[in-house]
C-alpha cells in the first residue's frame, strides 16, 4: 500500500516504464529498433501495439524461464489460457505445473514447461505494466478534477483512466460505465476482488446526469452481479452539494448497505474545485455548515450499519471533517482503515503512529526545520509539532501552511500543492538548516511536483536541503528530529504511463 504523506491523498500512480528495447524489435513504422535504445512504451502515448505493451522487456535472474526466453517473445496462453493482458497473466501463472507458450517475433511459436510454487512469480517484465493499453472513461463527469486543471501540464495529466484492471492492481477507482459483457464476465470468472468502484449515487438517472453517460445508470445493476459473485466491492462517493448529498446520499447509502458484505466500505469525499470552472457545470463547495451536515447524516447512518453489522461501511474523508471544523473520528471510529489511500483516516493514522514514535525518540539533532504542508494539514501538522515539543523541549521547528495559488484556494490539500508556490510563499523566510515536505508533493520516481518544478530547482531556489517524508508518523518522527531519509537520484528518462489519482472516478 502506497499511503501518502502527511496529507490526504496519494496523487501520482505508476503504471508503466519506457527502457531499453531489444535489438530484434521494430519500431511502428517497421523500422529496427537499435539494441538499448529507449522508445515510449505507454500504450496510450503511442496509440498502443502488441509490440510495446506485451512483449517480455526483461527476465528476472530467478525466473523459472531464465535462458528458456528470450527478450522480445511474447506470452501467447499459460496452460492453454490465452494471455491478454497482466490479469490474465497474473490469475494463470498462479498454479505449481504450467505450459507457458510463447511466441517469437517472427511469429514462430514455442512451449515451454515450468515447474514453481504454488503463487510464485514466473519473474516476466513486459514492455508496459498492464501488457495492454490502459483505457480511458466514457464520461465526462460534471465534477472531474482533470477538467478543472489549467492548459499547458505535462500531457499525461489529461489521461482520464477508468480501467478496472489498474483497480485491482493498483486501487484505481473506476465507475464500471466502460466494462463490456465480457469483460464483467472476465471479473466474475476470474473472481477479481477487491476492486474499488466509484458509485456517487445509487439513483440511475440522477448517476447518468453526474456522469453525463446515458449507460451510467446501469452500474448498480453490474454492481448486483459483482455482489452476487463475492466480489469485493470498495467504493467512493464525490460528493457535489446540491446534487447527491442530502437524501440522494441517504438512498444511495441505503442501497449500498443491502450489498453488504460485497460492498465492504463507502468513503464520501467532497467535491474538489479549483479556479478553472470557467464553462464547466456550475458547482458550488461546501460551507462548513454544510460540511457538518453531511458528517452528521452519514455518521448517524453508519452507526446504524456498526449495530447490524459490526462495521460502519460509510466514513467521511478527512478533508470533509476539514471543512467542517471538526475534530477527527477517534482510532477505533476507522475500523481497518480500508480507505486511507483515499483520504479517510490518515490524520488520525498519523498522529497515532506519531505518539507511538516520540515514545522511541531519541534527543533531536538540534537543528533548526521548517515542515511545508497544504492548509487543510497544517494545523493538525501543527499540533504533532506541540506534542514532540512538549516531551522534548529542545525540538526546533515550525510548520509553514502553503496556500495553493496554482489550482485556487479553494484546494488545500498537501499532495496537491505545487513547487512554484513552494517557492514563492517560502522564499525569504526563516526555514532552518532543511525543509521537510510529503512525498505526496512528489511523482514518485521522477521526483518533481505538478508543475514539473523539480526537487533539486526547489532546494536550489530555498537555499536549504528539501527532504520529501512519507506518510508515516514514525518516519516524521524521524525527519523531525535529524534521522534524514536518503534522498534518491530521480529517474528522469522514462516518459510514459503516470495516471493522475485525484480525478475523483
Ligand atoms: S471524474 Fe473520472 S470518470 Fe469522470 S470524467 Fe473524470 S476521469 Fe472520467
Amino acid at each position: 500500500m502506497n499511503r501518502s504523506s502527511f496529507c490526504f491523498r496519494s496523487v501520482w500512480q505508476r503504471c508503466g516504464t519506457a527502457g531499453p528495447v531489444p535489438a530484434r524489435l521494430r519500431d511502428r513504422q517497421g523500422r529496427p529498433v537499435k539494441e538499448n535504445e529507449t522508445i515510449r512504451l505507454s500504450g496510450w502515448e503511442s496509440g498502443g501495439s502488441e509490440m510495446e505493451d506485451n512483449y517480455i522487456k526483461s527476465v528476472d535472474p530467478t525466473s523459472p524461464l531464465r535462458g528458456r526466453t528470450e527478450i522480445g517473445d511474447t506470452v501467447v496462453s499459460i496452460n492453454g489460457n490465452a494471455i491478454l493482458d497482466v490479469l490474465d497473466y497474473k490469475f494463470f501463472a498462479y498454479d505449481r505445473e504450467l505450459k507457458v507458450c510463447l511466441r517469437r517475433p517472427d511469429g514462430c511459436e514455442y512451449e515451454v514447461q515450468v515447474h514453481k510454487d504454488e503463487g510464485g512469480d514466473l519473474g516476466l517484465d513486459f514492455g508496459s505494466y498492464l501488457m495492454d493499453a490502459p483505457r480511458s472513461c466514457a464520461n465526462a463527469c460534471v465534477f472531474c478534477f482533470i477538467d478543472q486543471l489549467p492548459r499547458g501540464m505535462r500531457r499525461t495529466m489529461y489521461f482520464k483512466d477508468d480501467d478496472a484492471r489498474l483497480s485491482f492492481l493498483l486501487g484505481n477507482y473506476i465507475t464500471l460505465t466502460n466494462l463490456s459483457e465480457r469483460e464483467i464476465e472476465r471479473i466474475i470468472a476470474l473472481h477479481v476482488s477487491p476492486i474499488n468502484v466509484s458509485v456517487h449515487t445509487t439513483n440511475p438517472e440522477l448517476r447518468c446526469r453526474m456522469l453525463r453517460n446515458p449507460r451510467a445508470g446501469e452500474s448498480i445493476a453490474v454492481m448486483r452481479r459483482f455482489a452476487e459473485a463475492g466480489i469485493v466491492m470498495n467504493c467512493q462517493i464525490v460528493c457535489c452539494p446540491g446534487l447527491n448529498d442530502g437524501a440522494e446520499l441517504s438512498r444511495s447509502m441505503r442501497e449500498l448497505e443491502e450489498l453488504w458484505p460485497a460492498v465492504h466500505s463507502v468513503s464520501i469525499v467532497p467535491v474538489g474545485l479549483t479556479r478553472f470552472r470557467e464553462h464547466l457545470y456550475p458547482l458550488t463547495p461546501f460551507t462548513r455548515e454544510h460540511a457538518g451536515e453531511t458528517i452528521d447524516l452519514v455518521e448517524t447512518f453508519s452507526e446504524g450499519c456498526l449495530h447490524r453489522y459490526g462495521s460502519r461501511i460509510f466514513f467521511c474523508g478527512d478533508e470533509m471533517y476539514l471543512k467542517a471544523g471538526r475534530e477527527l473520528p477517534d482510532e477505533a471510529f476507522y475500523e481497518e482503515y480500508t480507505q486511507l489511500e483515499n483520504g479517510v483516516g490518515m490524520l488520525r493514522l498519523l498522529e497515532t503512529e506519531f505518539r507511538s514514535a516520540l515514545k522511541l525518540a531519541d534527543e533531536p539533532d538540534g537543528m533548526d526545520f521548517t515542515i511545508a504542508t497544504g492548509v487543510g494539514a497544517a494545523p493538525h501538522l501543527e499540533k504533532l509539532l506541540r506534542l514532540a515539543r512538549e516531551a522534548f523541549p529542545k525540538l526546533r521547528g515550525r510548520v509553514c501552511a502553503i496556500e495553493n495559488d496554482f489550482f485556487g484556494r479553494s484546494i488545500n490539500v498537501t499532495g496537491l500543492v505545487t513547487g512554484g508556490d513552494l517557492i514563492t510563499q517560502l522564499r525569504g523566510r526563516e526555514l532552518g538548516a532543511r525543509l521537510l515536505i510529503s512525498q505526496s508533493m512528489l511523482r514518485r520516481q521522477e521526483m518533481d511536483f505538478l508543475d514539473d518544478v523539480t526537487l533539486e530547482q526547489a532546494s536550489e531556489a530555498l537555499g536549504l536541503p528539501v527532504y520529501p517524508v512519507e506518510c508515516d508518523g514514525f518516519a516524521l518522527c524521524d525527519a523531525m528530529f535529524g534521522v534524514l531519509p536518503e534522498l534518491r537520484v530521480p529517474e528522469r528518462a522514462e516518459t510514459g504511463e503516470q495516471f493522475y489519482r485525484y480525478n475523483q472516478n
